[in-house]
């Protein structure tokens, strides 16, 4: 069953499942709670579990379709750039009132709800108020206070919390089979956030792109101005190769589209919403890498300064490097530290501002060689 592959929440999915198994599913649900804790999973396991006949086996063609979002019932409807474009939403209400291609509903889920401005969210206030009866809307968001009133007033509220650590430790040292001391390492690095933590399990060069930021790091001390650059160039290299492998992803989706089992309407349809979707991809992933990279600097500075307090080891992240962070500890002082996770913040901030990635890691890096060793 799909929904026994929900890691934590499981009180908030007995009772999705429920709703399903005694046809009690509301026209209109709001999914909240902090961002990569499960929401959208657990949206697209609610979808396949009222199409899917077994109720969400996760073998049948319907579950798979549905969840690798092919299934023409099942439609997710991302913010583009900033917003989610009025224009998107009206074309969804008027798909709301055609027939399911398939079963017996259809369902829209839309991620990062709260970026329906205005005319957008008063367009679906409408739907909401006269809700097709075969139609189900799944609204997903990180910032409920960013959704308009008049909407979450007709929504049923589902409010996700953060998975505790020790069971998401325990998830994934099964799920992927790898020891505890990598999934504690793994769940530390990604703040407990359960969709990072399973990337960087999948996703080996996260691990190996943290080594080489530390390394970096650790080489600014003796570091003319041209090694420096040199290095900033190199951690933009780190950014960029997941960026084109995400491109090369969705160039295999658009052709599995093309397999055939799906009318050429809807695979214009799905594949102008793959393009639109890889353009954003492009540029969250981009501002991710970076982030990534100064997250990474940040608690490595931090893990320095709790070693140099006298804190106890089980407190740093970078578990694995104490005998680095020890070395550091001796030599850098902590005023220095404070002032380079500060300059460190500045640099997430920058990056989340589109400042360009380059410039971005140059100037963090320099900053950070005046702040520690000027
Ligand atoms: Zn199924």
């Amino acid at each position: 069953m799909l929904w026994d592959n929900v890691v934590g929440h499981s009180a908030v999915c007995l009772s999705l499942k429920n709703s399903v198994e005694q046809d009690r599913v509301h026209h209109a649900y709001l999914f909240t709670g902090p961002s990569g804790v499960g929401k959208f999973i657990v949206a697209r396991t609610l979808a396949a579990s009222m199409l899917c006949p077994e109720g969400g086996c996760g073998e049948c063609n319907v579950c798979r379709r549905v969840m690798q979002e092919k299934h023409p019932d099942v439609r997710v409807i991302r913010p583009a750039g900033k917003n989610i474009p009025v224009e998107t939403v009206r074309e969804v209400r008027m798909d709301a009132f055609m027939k399911p291609s398939e079963g017996a509903r259809k369902v829209y889920i839309f991620k990062g709800a709260e970026r329906m401005w205005e005319e957008g969210a008063s367009t679906l206030l409408k739907v909401l108020e006269e809700p097709p009866g075969d139609v189900v809307f799944i609204l997903v968001t990180a910032n409920p206070a960013g959704v308009l009133p008049t909407i979450r007033s007709r929504c049923q509220e589902v409010s996700f919390a953060n998975v505790p650590l020790e069971q998401l430790k325990t998830y994934i040292m099964e799920r992927k089979g790898i020891s505890e001391e990598r999934a504690d390492l793994v769940v530390r690095l990604t703040g407990g956030v359960l969709g990072r933590a399973l990337d960087w399990c999948d996703e080996q060069w996260r691990l190996a792109r943290r080594d080489n930021v530390i390394k970096a790091a650790r080489a600014l001390k003796r570091a003319e101005l041209n090694d420096v650059l040199q290095m900033a160039s190199e951690l933009y290299r780190e950014v960029r190769a997941p960026v084109e492998e995400l491109s090369a992803t969705y160039q295999q989706r658009k052709r599995d589209l093309e397999d055939g089992s799906l009318d050429a309407g809807v695979v214009r349809r799905l594949s102008k919403d793959l393009d639109e979707a890889l353009s954003r991809e492009r540029v969250k992933e981009e501002t991710r890498g970076v982030e990534e990279i100064m997250t990474t600097l940040s608690w490595w500075y931090r893990d320095i300064l709790v070693m140099k307090e006298g804190g106890d080891p089980g407190l740093l992240v970078n578990r694995d490097l104490t005998g680095e962070i020890e070395e550091e500890a001796e030599v850098i002082p902590t005023r220095r530290l404070l002032d380079s996770i500060d300059l460190l913040a500045g640099g997430i901030l920058a990056a989340e501002r589109n400042v360009p990635v380059q410039l971005n890691l140059e100037s963090t890096l320099l900053g950070l060689q005046e702040a520690l060793y000027a």
